[in-house]
Order: C-alpha cells, then sequence, then structure tokens
C-alpha cells in the first residue's frame, strides 16, 4: 500500500438546504492568491460575522501540498496533478493526489477551481469553463463565471482530459476555473477579486444573499478549436533559450506582429515570435528561460 495523502479541508453546513459547493486553491504548488482566498473564505464563514449559508461549502486552501512544499507547479514526482486526475489509488503522489481530488469533486454540485499563471506565466483576470455538451451544465457554467465577474470570461474545448474540470465535466457537475495574474506574487487586488468573485458565485446560487456589485465582465469568447483553453502550447518557443516580450498583457495583436524575440545566451542567434492570429494577448510567460516548444502566449481571438 502507498502512503494515504492528505488534502487538507474545512467543511461548513448552512443552517437551511442548499447545493454543496467545493472552492479550491493550490491544485499548482506555486499559485498563491487562490491559497490566500480560500483561507479567507474559511475565516468568513467560520466567524461570528459569517453570512446566513444555505446549503454546504468545501473549502481547500492547498490541494497539492506536496508541491506547494516543493515551491513548484508540480510534485518532486514532476506530473502536473491537472493533467493527472483522476489518478490511481496506488500511483506516484500526484496520482494519488489526483485520485483523491477526483472523489471530492464528484462530491460536489458545483465547483470553483482558483488558479494564477504561477511562476513562470501571468494570465489576465478571467474565468473559464469548458463548452460542456449538456447545454443545461453549460449555462450553469456561465452563469457562474459570469458572476464571478473578472473581466474575461472563456469558454474553450470540453476535449481535454486529466484536468479537475473534466473530472466535473464527466461527472455533470457545473465547474469553473479562474486566473489572476501569476508570476509567483501574491497580488492583493487578486485575493480580494477572488473572494468576491466566489462569493457572488454563492448568491447566484442562491447559497447567500448578498448585494451583486456592478459587472466588470467586459469581454466573454467561446472557442470551440479542440486546442482551445490549452495555455502551455500557443506559440510555442521555436528555441531553448532566452524570451523577450515585445507584447503586454492586454495589448492588442494582429496577425504578423511580434509577440517577442528568443535568443541564445550572447544574443548571436535570435528567433523571432510573430502572431498568427488577431486579438489580445491572454497570457504571456514572465519567466524569461523558455525550453524549445513552450507556450509563450496565448492570444484571445475575437
Ligand atoms: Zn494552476
Amino acid at each position: 500500500m502507498s502512503e494515504e495523502v492528505k488534502i487538507q479541508s474545512v467543511e461548513v453546513k448552512g443552517e437551511n438546504s442548499g447545493p454543496h459547493l467545493l472552492v479550491t486553491g493550490g491544485v499548482h504548488g506555486d499559485e498563491f492568491e487562490p491559497m490566500a482566498t480560500v483561507r479567507q473564505l474559511i475565516q468568513l464563514f467560520q466567524s461570528d460575522d459569517s453570512p446566513e449559508l444555505s446549503g454546504r461549502l468545501t473549502l481547500i486552501p492547498v490541494v497539492n501540498e506536496p508541491a506547494y512544499q516543493n515551491s513548484h507547479r508540480t510534485a518532486p514526482d514532476g506530473k502536473d496533478l491537472a493533467r493527472t486526475c483522476p489518478g490511481s489509488e496506488e500511483g506516484t503522489i500526484t496520482e494519488r493526489i489526483a485520485f483523491k481530488f477526483s472523489k471530492i469533486i464528484q462530491s460536489a454540485d458545483y465547483f470553483i477551481d482558483l488558479h494564477t499563471g504561477g511562476t513562470t506565466i501571468s494570465v489576465l483576470p478571467m474565468a473559464g469553463y469548458v463548452l460542456h455538451s449538456d447545454p443545461e451544465i453549460l449555462d450553469k457554467q456561465r452563469e457562474m463565471a459570469k458572476a464571478f465577474n473578472l473581466p474575461i470570461v472563456w469558454g474553450t474545448s470540453a476535449e481535454h482530459d486529466g484536468r479537475s474540470l473534466s473530472v466535473a465535466r464527466d461527472a455533470g457537475i457545473p465547474a469553473i476555473y479562474t486566473e489572476y495574474l501569476g508570476s509567483a506574487t501574491c497580488n492583493k487586488d487578486g485575493i480580494s477579486s477572488y473572494y468576491e468573485g466566489c462569493l457572488n458565485v454563492m448568491s447566484s446560487l442562491g447559497m447567500i444573499e448578498r448585494n451583486l456589485p456592478e459587472n466588470e465582465v467586459k469581454q466573454v469568447v467561446e472557442d470551440r478549436k479542440t486546442e482551445s483553453g490549452h495555455m502551455q502550447l500557443s506559440n510555442p518557443s521555436p528555441m531553448t533559450g532566452f524570451f523577450e516580450p515585445a507584447v503586454q498583457l492586454g495589448d492588442q495583436v494582429h496577425v504578423g506582429d511580434l509577440i517577442g524575440t528568443v535568443c541564445n545566451v550572447l544574443g548571436t542567434e535570435k528567433i523571432s515570435v510573430i502572431s498568427k492570429a488577431n486579438g489580445i494577448i491572454l497570457t504571456l510567460k514572465t519567466f524569461s528561460f523558455v525550453p524549445e516548444g513552450e507556450g509563450l502566449s496565448v492570444i484571445l481571438e475575437k
């Protein structure tokens, strides 16, 4: 038998009946705003000021503690938890966490998975979901993503497996994920946007009463292309080297525009990375060393 993995969580049961919402951070070990946000939610719902709750909350600040303690996106086995679900009971450390995490997801009625770009990427604040084949689930996900109230709402291909969201997809559980910058910071605005966003979704699900803020959603994009939603593959680096971006998050780019360059140590070899799409820069690699083939930027196409 492999050693059992632990996922530390807090359950909050409301006085009134209602749905069971799961909120998670730390699927990746280097994404800090989600961890801080979930801790704030735990404090709120355990305090005397707790809103009256209908239903049940499961709050997990750090799903992937071995990755967190490894100061890295992944645990020491190098497997990405968001590509390993539903995992296996007897596998490597990440496979076992994936197995346990998948069971927790399957026990919920709704699911919010909080992320950031981690150490090496930055992402425009957004809420995303998969384009589920069941129209009722898809509509619920659209509603949750809009209620979260970040500037971008992005629906992408439902065909990727291994993810927390694919476990929810297969179990028919409406689920969203969110992104807020990254580069291994713990941004205060990120924490407060995430905290407010989770409460907004709870309100939209009828779990708490809340005055909803003004709508901050600026752009809703749904992209059915199979490769959509794959942040690690878009605009792959043409060589291993030093990436110097020519653009910033949120910039408008057109076909043929320079996204950046990748060069060798002395700068004697340099390759330009050119946009093949019209849209805005949704994600950008911010850690300068890049292996060949690694995604440098996702462009949100209009
Ligand atoms: Zn992540």
